[in-house]
């Protein structure tokens, strides 16, 4: 299975990701996990990440596009993965269409969870207090909404003319969302 899950920050994503990779054995590759270790270890990419990742801005595409292209080349990706909180823009859902058809795949599926705004909000203002994220903060938790419905709400719209999104309701409990999801992939035939 080649699936991408998409959403609001603060939709649930990350979490959904986890359970979803584990049902079909693939690995959940989150772009901001991946930026965040690099920002903790220190890395070039990671020092150049912090600066748009603490303003709520995207990464630049050529930065995020290289990174995703080498994880997934990566032996645990061979059989599929989940991709969480990428593709953000349309350069990059161009991008990964030429990292797929290069190597003769296609995605199986685009899982786009809905939820409401306001719950959104409150649960990232939530999530800063536990996990301390830099990211966090009202301000930023609202730029970064903008920012979502601006760049990265319209792919929704593109993956939905092939026929490949399924909207999922996000609100609710965990589990219970989770068996909207994979209820949604029973009628997914695996390429
Ligand atoms: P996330 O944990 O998915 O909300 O990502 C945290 C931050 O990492 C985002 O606010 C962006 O700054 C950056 N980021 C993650 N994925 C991408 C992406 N696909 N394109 C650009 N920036 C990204």
């Amino acid at each position: 299975m080649r699936l991408i899950i998409m959403g609001p920050p603060g939709a649930g994503k990350g979490t959904q990701a986890k359970f979803i990779a584990e049902h079909f054995d693939i690995p959940a590759i989150s772009t901001g996990d991946i930026f965040r270790a690099n920002v903790s270890e220190g890395t070039e990419l990671g020092v150049e990440a912090k600066r748009f990742m603490d303003a709520g801005e995207y990464v630049p595409d050529e930065v995020t596009n290289l990174m995703v292209r080498n994880r997934i080349a990566e032996p645990d990706a061979a059989n599929g993965f989940l991709l969480d909180g990428y593709p953000r823009t349309l350069a990059q859902v161009e991008e990964l269409d030429d990292m797929l058809s290069a190597a003769g795949h296609a995605l199986d599926a685009v899982l786009c969870l809905t939820v409401d705004k306001d719950e959104v909000v409150t649960r990232l203002i939530q999530r800063a207090q536990v996990e301390g994220r830099a990211d966090d903060t009202e301000d930023v938790v609202r730029h970064r909404q903008d920012v979502y419905a601006e760049q990265t709400a319209p792919l929704i719209e593109v993956y939905r003319q092939r026929g490949i999104c399924h909207e999922i309701d996000g609100m609710g409990e965990v589990a219970e969302v989770t068996r909207r999801l994979l209820d949604a992939l029973d009628a997914v035939p695996e390429s």
